[in-house]
């Protein structure tokens, strides 16, 4: 076996009490959940499970949250690569690791194979600036080879995560292929108050804190940003010797975020 780390396996232990909002999304992976559970009791009932899942949706939105949580709740095993790494290998190596990746899915099935930022595989083919996509191709075409070789009694579900649904080559999104589509949105106001109470779980707030305030003012911001909002706070209070994290130091990191990541903030809902 080559040193080199290959693709990531882990077992993970996130749920989807982990993720707040994206209910819609949740019902749908519940239900692909159930079948990892337990895939006899569905192979009997002669059903046929969708074998790629599309995650699409902004940054930071929460794509491989949930596709962990998903492994979480179904307590399979979460076989992780992103396209993006394959762009500097050598011509032969993505496509390989793509083998080695299913190879080993199949053997811990049921399990869960996540390829993150597709889209940088997966354009549509032909259309890449400057050519040289030999490595992308082979490595995209691989997917597509093992996708299509899947074992209808196989129980491993891919997911693929991309911000960019519009670039993809079509070929990914044939039936059999990427043909369950989810889309994540950013969240709205009750979701982010749920997504800075799940982040500010193990930060000590001063009683003072309004959360429902807080995701009032931060209209735009992708889970990720409010992660960061409750992080960048409990910095600040850090470097000002406060105990506690007040509603100053979160409006502060607020603007931070909010300057750093120069978004658009969306006024009202
Ligand atoms: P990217 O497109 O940048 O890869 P992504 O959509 O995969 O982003 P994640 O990496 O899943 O986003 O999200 C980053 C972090 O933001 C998560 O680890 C999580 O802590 C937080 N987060 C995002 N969305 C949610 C959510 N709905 N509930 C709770 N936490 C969230």
């Amino acid at each position: 076996r080559s040193p080199a780390k290959r693709f990531e396996r882990s077992q993970s232990e996130i749920t989807f009490d982990d993720v707040a909002g994206l209910a819609n999304a949740k019902r749908d992976l519940q239900e692909i959940a159930g079948y990892l559970k337990d895939p006899e009791h569905y192979r009997k009932l002669g059903a046929k499970i969708p074998r790629g899942i599309l995650l699409m949706g902004p940054p930071g939105t929460g794509k491989t949250l949930m596709a962990k949580a998903l492994a979480g709740e179904s307590d399979a095993p979460f076989f992780s690569i992103s396209g993006s790494e394959f762009i500097e290998m050598f011509v032969g190596v993505g496509a390989s690791r793509v083998r080695d990746m299913f190879a080993e899915a199949k053997k811990e099935a049921p399990a869960i194979i996540f390829i993150d930022e597709i889209d940088s595989v997966g354009r549509a083919r032909g259309t890449g600036l400057g050519g040289g996509h030999d490595e992308r191709e082979q490595t995209l075409n691989q997917i597509l080879g093992e996708m299509d070789g899947f074992d209808p009694q196989e129980a491993v579900v891919v997911i693929a995560a991309t911000n960019r649904p519009d670039v993809l080559d079509a070929a990914l999104l044939r039936p059999g292929r990427f043909d369950r589509k989810i889309t994540l949105d950013l969240p709205d106001k009750p979701a982010r108050r749920e997504i800075l109470r799940i982040h500010s779980k193990n930060v000590p707030l001063h009683g003072e804190v309004d959360l429902e305030h807080l995701a009032a003012l931060t209209a735009g911001f992708a889970g990720a940003d409010l992660e960061n909002l409750i992080n960048e706070a409990a910095l600040l209070a850090g470097r000002l010797n406060k105990s506690v994290v007040d509603m100053g130091c979160l409006l502060q990191a607020r603007d931070k975020v909010v300057l750093g990541g120069e978004r658009e903030v969306i006024m009202g809902e």
